[in-house]
């Protein structure tokens, strides 16, 4: 890997870290896992899991993390006997593996259950304002926002907040924004057995707000469109219902 010193302009802030120079620009290291990091580039649509991923049950997770976390609080400086930090390695573990990240373990996945669409209600059903938080998986900072789903049934449907439940668990993985859409709508494709799918994801990503660009304003839109929402009529539709 090669690795170089850079200049990063601070958009006219100090953050108060780092070397500043005398024009206002911070010195970094810069390699290439910054680079890809930074470009936000993913590798495939299966999240990346290892073999053994489920070998530890939940609570070996837990322990081992909490160790490891514990190395890197002091390894930063900080004195894990103060009262206030005392907890926190087995917070952030417990966080790790109950919580934030609990989507990678297959066995989590929302049971979805169909029923026959008795109203026979042959228009697009839109979902929209689902709460989504994830977290990147090149910085572990969140990215929250909106997922918003439409579909035409094809004689099933499924309970409406089970559409956020599928948002949810695949959300809570490390993640790149446009693995997470296309894993929501083949997810949606299988269980409502239709490929009448639309789904757009607007999200800030704290990775771009609170380092690097420093950028707070941008949010990051994602979609995928697939059987009748290829139409261009039928995915207007659909934008104007969540009003984009
Ligand atoms: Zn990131």
């Amino acid at each position: 890997m090669k690795e170089e010193m850079v200049f990063t302009k601070l958009n006219g802030k100090s953050n108060g870290h780092g070397t500043v120079n005398g024009n206002g620009h911070r010195l970094q290291i810069v390699n290439d896992h910054d680079i890809i990091g930074d470009n936000h580039v993913a590798t495939s649509i299966e999240t990346p899991i290892r073999k053994d991923a489920f070998d530890k049950s939940d609570k070996e997770k837990i322990a081992a993390i909490e160790n490891k976390f514990r190395q890197i609080m002091e390894i930063i400086g900080l004195d894990l006997t103060d009262d206030s930090l005392q907890g926190t390695p087995h917070r952030v573990a417990k966080m790790f593996v109950q919580e934030i990240f609990y989507g990678l373990n297959p066995e989590n996945k929302p049971k979805i259950s169909v029923f026959e669409n008795k109203f026979k209600y042959g228009e697009m059903l839109v979902e929209k304002n689902i709460n989504m938080n994830s977290f990147c998986e090149h910085h572990f900072l969140p990215i929250y926002g909106k997922a918003h789903v439409a579909y035409f049934s094809s004689g099933q449907v499924i309970g409406l907040s089970k559409i956020n439940r599928i948002v949810d668990y695949f959300a809570r993985r490390p993640q790149v924004q446009e693995r997470l859409t296309v894993q929501i709508a083949n997810e949606l494709r299988k269980v409502l057995k239709t490929d009448d799918v639309a789904i757009v994801i607007d999200a800030r990503h704290m990775c771009v707000s609170c380092r690097g660009i420093q950028d707070e304003s941008s949010s990051t839109i994602t979609a995928e469109y697939s059987g009748k929402f290829k139409d261009k009529s039928v995915r207007e539709e659909f934008l104007k219902y969540i009003g984009l």
